[in-house]
């Protein structure tokens, strides 16, 4: 059976704030029925509060009326993520003062503070939930939809699957990517050879490692699998591979659920804002110019159908190739942009399919538009003066 995706288009009818995407978000809390859910609990916002100088994570504006609904709702709100965005983002309008209720770090300023979850994946045991997160009783995960480099896109899922776990397991899960060889030094024994592969790659995802003077490493997250190196490479000795690229995404899939079983059925509600959509993650610490035009914003039970709901209102959109950083090229079009833009190996559905695999949610589902666009044939457009005259 499909779940319910609710949303609302960026488009208006009419010059007036009650058609424009805060007003929207209000509409799609309540066909969640978030006040009535949040009674007694104490719930997690759960967001990406940025780092240094972005400008393009859900806006104040939104987040002060998810807070503001939940303390109607008799809920007792705080909002947490890594301890390194939390620290500044006050400067970036993250503030107890501004938002309603306090931001904390999820797993304490020194991320002592955890759970941890056995759940054997590749070269992780461990899962180390954080403290405040597995401690709350009702979650609203607030995700803005982006590109990342690890794995195409960043929305509800990579919200959770990394703002929920403490930092060894996050960087554990980007080590997932490493997990499966991918240089087989014995089949390039020629040096002269290894160094016109490092020197192939330009992006500099292939680099000297540093335990082995024979080695090489890959940073996935620099390569778009244009497929350079391949051509300077002996048969066998280096893998560009699904293996490595798709392990993050499963991770992903994997954290989520370990965060997601630690509430209660019916316990948690996922947003999206598909709003100023940059290249990579808000972790970067800057906003560049958008990649897509806005599409809105997305509101569900189900966190499967809703980053599918994301992605299904972007996909058909155009690249906008003229607004992509300069040292980033397209060398495929076919898929989501997101995959234009980081490569074929870089599915942004991938995750939703192993979150779908693990039970988490629906990859059908049906989209209600709390506030559809009214086409006019003819209207007039109401002026607000300026004052004065
Ligand atoms: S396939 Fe990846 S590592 Fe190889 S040259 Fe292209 S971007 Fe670099």
């Amino acid at each position: 059976m499909p779940s319910i995706v609710y949303y609302g288009s960026p488009r208006q009818a009419r010059l007036e704030a009650s058609e424009t995407l805060p007003a929207k978000l209000d509409l799609i809390l309540e066909r969640l029925n978030l006040r009535e859910r949040v009674k007694g609990e104490t719930v997690l916002l759960k967001m990406h509060t940025g780092n240094n100088i972005v400008y393009s994570t859900v806006h104040p504006v939104f987040v002060r009326r998810v807070v503001k609904a939940i303390k109607e709702g008799g809920g007792k709100p705080f909002i947490a993520d890594v301890n390194w965005d939390v620290d500044g983002a006050e400067t970036r309008g993250y503030s107890s003062e501004v938002l309603g209720c306090p931001v904390y770090p999820a797993a304490g300023p020194e991320e002592q503070y955890v759970y941890a979850h056995e759940r054997p994946f590749k070269n992780i045991q461990k899962w180390l939930v954080a403290g405040m997160v597995q401690d709350a009783s009702f979650l609203v995960n607030f995700a803005h939809v982006k590109g990342h480099p690890s794995c195409g896109f960043g929305a509800a899922f990579k919200n959770v699957a990394l703002g929920c776990m403490a930092g060894p397991t996050r960087g554990a899960m980007h080590d997932t990517m490493q997990f499966d060889p991918y240089w087989f030094p014995d089949l390039c024994p020629d040096e002269a050879v290894r160094q016109r592969i490092l020197a192939a790659c330009p992006f500099e995802a292939l680099v000297q490692d540093k335990q082995d003077p024979r080695g090489i490493h890959m940073h996935p997250e620099q390569c778009n699998a244009c497929g350079r190196c391949l051509k300077v490479a002996p048969p066998g000795s280096l893998k560009i591979d699904a293996v490595n690229f798709h392990a993050f995404q499963e991770a992903c899939a994997i954290s989520t659920a370990i965060t997601i079983s630690t509430f209660a059925p019916g316990k948690a509600i996922h947003l999206g804002l598909a709003t100023h959509m940059t290249p990579v993650c808000d972790c970067f610490g800057f906003t560049s110019m958008p990649i897509l035009q806005d599409a809105g914003i997305f509101g569900s039970d189900d966190i499967v159908a809703l980053d599918r709901a994301a992605l299904d209102a972007t996909a058909g959109q155009r690249l906008l190739e003229e607004n992509i950083p300069t040292c980033m090229e397209v060398h495929t079009r076919q898929g989501h942009p997101f995959r234009w833009l980081h490569g074929p190996l870089k599915d942004p559905y991938l995750v939703t399919e192993y979150g779908a695999r693990l039970g988490l949610g629906s990859l059908e589902y049906e989209l209600v538009d709390v506030l559809p666009v009214e086409k006019f044939d003819r209207a007039g457009m109401a002026y607000i003066s300026a004052g004065g005259a």
